[in-house]
């Protein structure tokens, strides 16, 4: 127990004090969990209500989409990424005003709880640790509890918790298709269909700590890039830092895109 983060720990609290939970799923969790399984063995656990985050990043999309429809001439960088946005706040707080003003997957999707599921505890887990500060430092009022996959498997090996083969059988509750695409690099710009509305230097897809901070250095030079779909983990949030797996980053693109596919 004394090596779980604080989040870890506050969950382990509120499942015992059997509090109304929703589990909010990021799209990247089948790199490390089987996919029906860890959706059964959550609901066992404790959590009245699984949703597929990917839902939320719909509401990501469309936001992007109407913004640009109804700016024309505004240029865009995308927000999903919370190191993003606070190295665009720390060291190039002159681009702050191209940040799109748009809910991120995990903030839309808590929206959507919030509505269906009033008087629940909205739980997002992914694969980042900066979305523990997203959640407790940009939206407070959303009350989200912020845990990463790692978070999730101590928890599970805390409580001696188990797969179970009933576990297979179950299934999201809100549950979305093409948004599952968006923990890949440029599965923004792909889902939302940037790709196809825009040419070449009109949109940018960028991953990497040493690309972004290149790519937003330059930024201001580029009046020509409409829309930089930019997330800071080498080859987006599959390799995010609340992941622990041996597989390699095709591995683990590989293990989104069957999902997708699915
Ligand atoms: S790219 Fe990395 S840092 Fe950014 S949201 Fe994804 S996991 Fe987090």
């Amino acid at each position: 127990m004394e090596n779980l983060s604080p989040e870890a720990k506050q969950l382990i609290d509120l499942i015992d004090k059997k509090e109304k939970l929703v589990a909010m799923l990021a799209p990247s969790f089948v790199v490390v969990f089987e996919p029906m399984q860890v959706i059964g063995m959550l609901k066992r656990i404790g959590f009245k209500y699984v949703i597929e985050v990917a839902r939320g990043a719909e509401e990501t999309n469309k936001q992007l989409l109407a913004l640009m429809k109804l700016h024309p001439d505004k240029r865009y960088i995308t927000n999903p990424c919370p190191t993003v946005v606070r190295t665009i706040r720390n060291r190039f707080p002159q681009l702050i005003g191209y940040l799109a003003p748009i809910d991120s997957p995990m903030v839309a999707t808590a929206k959507i709880t919030a509505k269906k599921y009033p008087g629940f505890k909205k739980v997002f887990i992914g694969p980042c640790a900066l979305k523990k500060l997203e959640a407790k430092e940009d939206y407070p009022e959303l009350d989200i509890l912020s845990i990463t996959y790692k978070d999730l498997q101590d928890i599970f090996a805390a409580k001696n918790f188990t797969a179970e083969e009933k576990d297979k059988k179950a299934k999201f509750d809100i549950s979305a298709e093409d948004t599952r695409l968006y923990p890949i690099s440029g599965g923004l710009a792909q889902s939302s269909g940037v790709i196809k509305k825009f040419t070449d230097p009109e949109y940018d897809v960028i991953s990497g700590p040493e690309l972004v901070a290149k790519t937003l250095q330059e930024f201001l030079n580029k009046p020509e890039l409409k829309v930089l779909d930019i997330l800071n983990c080498d080859g987006g949030c599959i390799n995010g830092p609340g992941i622990v797996s041996a597989d390699s980053l095709d591995r683990r693109r590989q293990k989104v895109i069957n999902y997708w596919k699915n």
